[in-house]
């Protein structure tokens, strides 16, 4: 197993599409982020983009540099996917809408998203 994920407990859902045990529609991925387009799709572009590490969610980050690299990683993916206007988001806590405890960045776009969500 990649070492990066070695701290998993094998039960994630994302750490098995991270290390192909599970299918998923692969949008790009360097060393630390792979990005997969979400199954329920909320926009007409809704990809996430998810940390090799297994982090359970936002407040587990350690190094703050490491949540840069995602960000400006989910930025990229934004603009190969000729997007002008989007938006992130992290849903941390069930109260939030967190449904998958593995670190990952929505990234929303393709129509008008309204503010605020809901
Ligand atoms: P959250 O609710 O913020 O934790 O986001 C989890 C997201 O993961 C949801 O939008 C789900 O639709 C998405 N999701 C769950 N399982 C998969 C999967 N196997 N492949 C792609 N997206 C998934």
């Amino acid at each position: 197993m990649n070492e990066s994920i070695s701290n998993c407990d094998n039960h994630c859902i994302f750490c098995k599409i991270i290390s192909g045990k599970l299918p998923a529609s692969r949008v790009s991925e360097d060393d630390e982020y792979l990005a997969i387009r979400d199954v329920n799709p909320q926009a007409p572009v809704h990809i996430l983009v998810i940390p090799k590490l297994h982090l359970p969610g936002v407040s587990e980050f350690e190094e703050p540099a490491q949540l840069g690299r995602l960000f400006q990683a989910a930025s990229k993916v934004a603009a190969s996917e000729k997007l002008s206007s989007f938006r992130l988001v992290i849903n941390k806590g069930a109260d939030a809408g967190q449904t998958v405890y593995h670190l990952h960045i929505h990234l929303l776009g393709g129509r008008q998203l309204s503010w605020p969500p809901g």
